[in-house]
């Protein structure tokens, strides 16, 4: 059988590992665990859990759920063990974090097509030496010496280490009446009606600024805070210099004319259209470490978004990830002329590809497994549809258009509009989930037609 290389045995290193052996692929799973710790990891376990025990929700109409369907349905090996090692958590899929991580270790480990070897990886090329496809799954915690390499084969400027991320509200949550469309500058170079405009009166302004300086935050830990604010400020350290300094820094009215008074607002929020279809907006230079429930608190104090639904917080962390559009195909692979030189074709997969999220991890190791197992068969990878979940999420992060990437995952906000428009909120996410329900069991006919699903009677967790 051919051999493949996968550099971390975390949640999308493990899950490719197991998928690929289930294919007859022989596999050797690279992890630098006990010997070179992380600042987050505690355990040798392959698959731990690095934070929270919640894989998030279960319920089938939440973007969550349909992410949980799609993995189920295409046997994750991964999400089985979750649910082997489930603990009560109402309507999300919380484990027992190291009852699961051991499951899946010893599932590694028991496999005879898979070698789990415990060393640090430094180079790509190395890596890929007698190995016939290599898949790069070290997470946001890459070590220093394997992301240098990967910095110097992907173009330094194509790596990140720190995700700074804005919060994204739906469209359909906010208030349009006390918004304006108009962009800063009359020279165009906004693009005309990409912004909309939330002004602040100025008691809206004092009060906003109050909460937000008082507001709870995230206590970042040591090896996050060291280069992180010299990138990008907070927007409530800003306000903690004055009450005035948002109004000269990211909530400067400077350009703007508020249609309804024919003046200047005191100060105004930008939001701008995060994708084609309008659907999520991104509050522009709102970089934030306050906690998820204080963001929805504060932040709903802007005016316009009183009733804002959060696609994504805001976050600021250590994560170490690719430029994903300027750099990966939607197989997963990098397509870019320096890979060449490696020996092998080289697919990435887990957070390292700019997506966000246990369960995304997971799946996108799946999806990478998929995509080397049809390129070393010799079959095409079906397209995954953009109606799935996951296929939403590739669609986005691998998307030439996206500038100024930030990692993302899976939610309603970046998927394709439904082809009528359902008004009830709840009538709209079962929609969603049956629409991507009929795509993805498209999705899987074709696999199967391909040779892509494992031998019948093979062992299925
Ligand atoms: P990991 O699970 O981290 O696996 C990568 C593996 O590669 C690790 O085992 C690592 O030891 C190994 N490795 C690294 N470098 C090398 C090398 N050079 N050679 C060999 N092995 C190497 N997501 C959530 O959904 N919920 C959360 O609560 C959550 N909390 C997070 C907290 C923190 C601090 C961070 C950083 C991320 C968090 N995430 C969370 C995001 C993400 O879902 C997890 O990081 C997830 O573990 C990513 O999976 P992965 O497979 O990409 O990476």
């Amino acid at each position: 059988p051919e051999n493949v290389t996968i550099l971390g045995a975390g949640l999308a290193g493990s899950e490719a590992a197991l998928q690929l052996a289930d294919r007859g692929f022989r596999v050797r799973l690279v992890e630098m665990r006990p010997g070179k710790p992380t600042p987050v990891h505690d355990t040798d376990a392959c698959a731990e859990l690095v934070c929270s025990n919640s894989l998030k929700s279960m319920k089938p109409e939440s973007a969550a759920g349909m992410l949980k369907a799609e993995l189920e349905a295409l046997g994750s090996h991964v999400l089985a063990a979750a649910r082997r090692h489930a603990v009560p958590a109402g309507g999300a899929l919380a484990v027992d974090r190291a009852a699961f991580a051991r499951d899946v270790t010893e599932r590694i480990g028991a496999h005879p097509l898979i070698d789990l070897v415990r060393e640090e990886a430094t180079s790509l090329k190395a890596a890929a030496r007698g190995a016939d496809a290599l898949v790069v799954a070290t997470g946001p915690l890459t070590s220093d010496a394997l992301a240098a390499d990967l910095a110097a084969v992907a173009g330094g400027a194509r790596l990140a280490f720190y995700d700074a991320a804005a919060p994204i509200v739906m469209a359909d949550s906010l208030d349009e009446g006390l918004l304006f469309r108009q962009s800063r500058y009359e020279d165009g170079s906004e693009g005309e009606g990409d912004y909309l405009n939330a002004p602040f009166s100025r008691e809206e302004y004092d009060a906003f600024i109050a909460e937000l300086v008082a507001a709870e935050r995230v206590v970042l830990r040591d090896f996050e805070s060291r280069d992180l604010f010299q990138a990008c400020q907070p927007i409530e350290e800003i306000a903690r210099k004055g009450a005035d300094a948002p109004r000269f820094g990211p909530l400067k009215p400077v350009g703007l004319v508020d249609p309804r008074t024919g003046r200047r607002p005191w100060a105004a929020l930008q939001l701008r259209a995060e994708d084609a279809h309008g659907s999520c907006y991104n509050l522009v230079g709102f970089q934030t470490n306050l906690t998820f429930p204080e963001q929805r608190r504060v932040f709903r104090m802007i005016p316009g978004l009183a009733r804002a639904e959060f696609a994504r917080f805001g976050v600021m962390h250590r994560n170490t990830f690719l430029d994903a559009p300027r750099l990966l195909d939607e197989r997963l692979r990098l397509a870019i002329p320096a890979s060449a030189a490696l020996g092998a074709p080289v697919f990435a997969a887990g957070q390292l590809t700019g997506t966000e999220g246990y369960c995304e991890a997971v799946r996108s190791g799946l999806h990478a497994a998929l995509a080397v197992a049809a390129e070393l068969s010799g079959v095409e990878l079906p397209p995954l549809p953009r109606e799935t979940a996951f296929g939403a999420l590739l669609a986005w992060a691998t998307s030439p258009d996206a500038t100024d990437y930030q990692p993302m995952h899976v939610n309603f906000g970046i998927m394709e509009p439904l082809a009528t428009r359902v008004r009830n909120k709840r009538d709209r996410y079962a929609a969603y989930a049956a629409r991507g329900a009929e795509a993805l069991a498209g999705y899987s006919a074709l696999l199967a037609a391909r040779g892509l699903v494992p031998p019948a009677g093979e062992p299925h967790a």
